[in-house]
């Protein structure tokens, strides 16, 4: 494997971030006349730029250590910053497989990088083959991995992404939104054994916090210094890093929606498979069910109407619609009104 610098997009390998004045002075005792801020009020003060607070108690929940952390303004703002850091635009590829989530193909647009798009196996597992020829093109500087995939609902075969990241000279970028829904092991624990890898994850799905942004990178040292560099200075506000700390104090509240969303999900899984409307159902490891309809149009514009609003799919998937999992109550209406589609 090529080491990381040569990676790097060589205008970042030599970029001086800027120092901010929370950078040299943060979390002491003092008079702060240093950053223009106004010395009155609550919310007065700029926010750790490094989220050391925060860092320190996902690096004791995850077994990570805080220098392998990097704090996004949710996960999106971390697939952002790996395309500016590792791909020249106009130049550097990306791979992604797809179906897959779509700030992937949004991100390499704005950041003006091809990607190259390798469709999944007929049941959205990794085409190796396929993948292996995708990144051997020597201008594929990233591949995502998207484990539990989302809009499909599985995970992807471990032993098929570690031999790609293997092979790959390029980093891999894994996303892992899903993964406290499932039983697998994160690949953070590859932080060890592979240098090219990003791993990510978020507090928006299982933690509850999507409205405060905070998505989790962990990676190598190296890897983390250039995404300090590129990230804007303050990209996580004082209040975001304090939701964070206090849901992920909380462990209790974590495990008992974790698992009443999991049984919610069997149960709208039962109704599904009992429905006549829906043709196929694809397990899911996640907090929604995608699932293969009789005319996908019909029945979201039918739910739409009833102010349940499910996700179609079908641009992607012929024919699906991705039902995210809610309270009790309103997957018991949501059963309720496709049944009665269904009459
Ligand atoms: C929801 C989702 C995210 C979103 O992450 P934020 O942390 O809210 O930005 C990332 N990846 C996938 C696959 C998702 O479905």
């Amino acid at each position: 494997m090529n080491n990381i610098k040569n990676l790097v997009r060589p205008s970042i390998a030599a970029l001086k971030g800027y120092s901010s004045a929370r950078d040299e002075f943060t979390g002491m005792e003092g008079i702060f006349l240093d950053a223009n801020e106004n010395p009155f009020g609550n919310l007065n003060r700029y926010p750790d730029p490094y989220q050391r607070q925060l860092k320190k108690e996902i690096s004791q929940i995850k077994n990570v250590s805080e220098k392998n952390l990097f704090i996004g303004n949710g996960s999106d703002e971390i697939i952002d910053i790996t395309f500016r850091v590792f791909c020249e635009p106009e130049k550097d590829k990306a791979v992604i497989l797809t179906p897959t989530y779509g700030m992937y193909e949004v991100s390499a647009a704005i950041n003006n990088v091809a990607l190259v798009k390798v469709p999944l196996t007929n049941s959205f597992d990794i085409d190796f083959e396929a993948t292996k020829n995708a990144i051997a093109d020597t201008d594929v500087k990233l591949l995502i991995l998207c484990s539990p995939n989302n809009p499909t609902g599985n995970l992807l075969d471990s032993g098929l992404m570690e031999q790609l990241i293997k092979d790959f000279n390029g980093i891999v970028l894994i996303d892992e939104a899903y993964i406290d829904f499932s039983d697998a092991i994160s690949c953070n624990q590859w932080l060890s054994k592979f240098e090219n890898i990003v791993v990510m994850q978020t507090l928006s799905k299982a933690y509850g916090l999507a409205s405060a942004r905070v998505g989790i990178g962990y990676a190598s040292e190296e890897i983390i210094e250039y995404y300090n560099k590129v990230k804007p200075p303050y990209n996580v506000s004082g209040l975001n890093q304090a939701a964070a700390i206090t849901a992920l104090k909380d462990t209790e509240t974590y495990l008992s929606q974790k698992e009443i969303i999991i049984s919610e999900r069997h149960k709208l899984s039962a109704a599904l498979d009992k429905n006549p409307l829906v043709f196929k159902q694809y397990p899911s490891v996640t907090n929604f069910i995608l699932a293969t309809v009789t005319d996908a149009k019909v029945i979201y514009n039918a739910l739409t109407a009833q102010q349940i609003i499910v996700r179609n799919r079908s641009q992607q998937i012929n024919n699906c619609l991705r039902f995210s999992v809610g309270t009790p109550e309103e997957n018991a209406q949501l059963i309720n009104a496709l049944n009665k589609l269904a009459q």
